[in-house]
């Protein structure tokens, strides 16, 4: 697909370009990774050329191949938090006893460390241990309104995990009510299953026997 316009050098005009999926290697800390970037070339000479979209593009695509190998937390995972939970990115960091703009520079890109990017995971994943941290953090909050948004927040998802808990667990005592109404029940159906079958067996087994029986006895007054 063609798009407009960027400058190519060696055409020395704005040209259209074109975009095409190619295998790239780019270098973080020494190590190399490899990961599926944009390739950006003009539509007249089929050079390179550079369009910032495409290279931020890149960028976003190695720092995602870096985080998953190393276990970082991901971009979008990071910037869901503020939404999950009601808060501004400067008073959650502020929250977190970090610096005020720490948590804002991991929204633009930054890669947190190991260690932060642990607790981001966790505060993500588990809405308990976020009110925990809230509470003992909600001094280092400028305002109460902040606060008590958030808490809102939290406290509705623990309610809705809580409500879908206690749902699992009636749903689970109904079916074990269940099974002790209904066990009996089968276990007497199979009872008389099992009763008619032997019937069947020994009614044939008997009228085999006395068959036999005829016979032997009119064979005894025949020898006699
Ligand atoms: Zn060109």
């Amino acid at each position: 697909m063609k798009k407009r316009a960027v400058f190519c050098e060696e055409c020395r005009d704005y040209v259209a370009y074109t975009v095409a999926e190619k295998h790239m290697c780019g270098k973080i800390k020494e190590q190399e990774y490899h990961y599926i970037g944009k390739e950006a070339r003009c539509a007249d000479c089929d050079s390179l050329v550079y369009v910032p979209d495409i290279v931020d593009e890149n960028l976003k695509a190695l720092y995602d191949v870096y985080r998953k190998e190393n276990g970082i937390i991901s971009l979008d995972t990071i910037l869901a938090i503020p939404e999950k939970y009601s808060i501004g990115k400067r008073p959650l960091s502020l929250m977190l006893g970090w610096g005020e703009q720490t948590f804002s520079r991991y929204c633009y890109g930054d890669v947190p460390s190991k260690q932060y990017s642990d607790i981001l995971l966790k505060i993500y994943n588990d809405p308990t241990y976020y009110a925990e941290l809230l509470e003992n953090g909600k001094d280092r909050l400028k305002s109460d309104v902040a606060y008590r948004k958030t808490k809102k927040a939290v406290d509705d998802l623990l309610s809705i995990n809580s409500d879908s808990d206690s749902k699992l667990n009636i749903a689970i005592k109904y079916l074990l009510n269940q099974c002790e109404v209904l066990l009996p029940l089968l276990f007497k159906k199979l009872s008389i299953i099992f009763r008619g079958f032997t019937m069947l067996l020994i009614i044939p087994i008997y009228f085999l026997r006395i068959v036999k029986r005829g016979y032997m006895d009119l064979y005894i007054k025949m020898c006699i």
